[in-house]
């Protein structure tokens, strides 16, 4: 606060929430004691909890009433936590959508995805309107490293209106009526794969050749060169690289959506090898 020169905190957000620790957060001296402690000395007026639990989970956590707000994964690809969202809205929880520019995937111009929702803007904009247009969500968390975002996403946010926008079902009906178009089913992140026993991420691989394949993102982009895809697979750990799958095919048996995980790995294999 020193540093900031203010003498408390309106909202403040506390990571990550899993809720097996639930238990641990409760404790004497724990979490919930200091942040008890915060707000009553007016130190913190509001407080909640980010991380990437389930939505089930996160669900249960705001329904113990101890929570003002919540932050959850939410963007056009990623719709999960949909349920949790309205849950929250009929809570009077606070909402905060995270990566609502899919982690920085959605900076990327992608023609397939402006087709298909037949509107013409940046796809950026596309996806913080669409987050932005659901009324339980309260804000979004865009990451942002470079002046130009900041002023593309002011100028969004400054131009739009909820009330008059419809974004919502035209980019669903576009998003579903690109993935009929590529007669492809596409990875909803839900990790039911995992764990991998060979430690790869499969999630995160399969958002990529998402990026890739279906949204027709830069494989090389010049304009986005930190997170082209062939850059992203370049940056996974080693310990939980593509390379390393044995093909034991089990990720293929839990997935509810019958995604050909293996095939897809190696055609990201190819592209990591060159
Ligand atoms: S097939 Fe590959 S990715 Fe799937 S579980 Fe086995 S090692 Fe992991
Ligand atoms: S189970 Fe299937 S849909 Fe879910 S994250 Fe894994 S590959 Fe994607």
């Amino acid at each position: 606060m020193e540093i900031l020169g203010l003498t408390h905190f309106k909202f403040y957000q506390l990571g990550w929430f899993v809720w097996n620790r639930m238990v641990h957060m409760f404790k004497p001296g724990g979490i919930f004691e200091a942040m008890r402690q915060a707000r009553n000395s007016g130190m913190v007026h509001h407080f909640g909890l980010t991380g990437h639990d389930t939505p089930e989970n996160f669900t249960k956590c705001i329904e113990t009433g101890i929570l003002d707000s919540i932050t959850v994964p939410y963007n056009l690809l990623y719709r999960g936590y949909e349920p949790t969202i309205k849950r929250a809205g009929e809570l009077g929880v606070g909402v905060v959508a995270m990566c609502p520019v899919g982690g920085g995937s959605l900076a990327y111009e992608s023609d397939p995805l402006r087709k298909a929702t037949k509107m013409d803007m940046p796809t950026a904009e596309m996806s913080l309107r669409f987050v932005l247009s659901n009324p339980d969500v309260s804000t979004a968390c865009s990451g942002m490293t470079e002046l130009a975002f900041i002023e593309q996403n002011t100028r969004t946010v400054r131009d739009f209106d909820p009330e008059t926008e419809g974004i919502y079902e035209v980019v669903c009906e576009g998003v579903d009526r690109l993935r009929q178009t590529l007669g492809e089913k596409i990875c909803t992140a839900c990790g039911y794969c995992m764990p991998c026993p060979e430690g790869i991420d499969i999630p995160l691989h399969m958002g990529l050749f998402r990026n890739w394949k279906v949204l027709g993102l830069d494989v090389n982009s010049k304009q986005w060169p930190g997170n082209c895809v062939r850059n992203a697979i370049h940056t996974v750990p080693e310990q939980q690289k593509v390379t390393k799958c044995n093909k034991c095919g089990q990720c293929e048996e839990k997935c509810p959506n019958e995604l050909a995980v293996r095939d897809t790995l190696d055609q990201l294999a190819e592209l990591f090898s060159k």
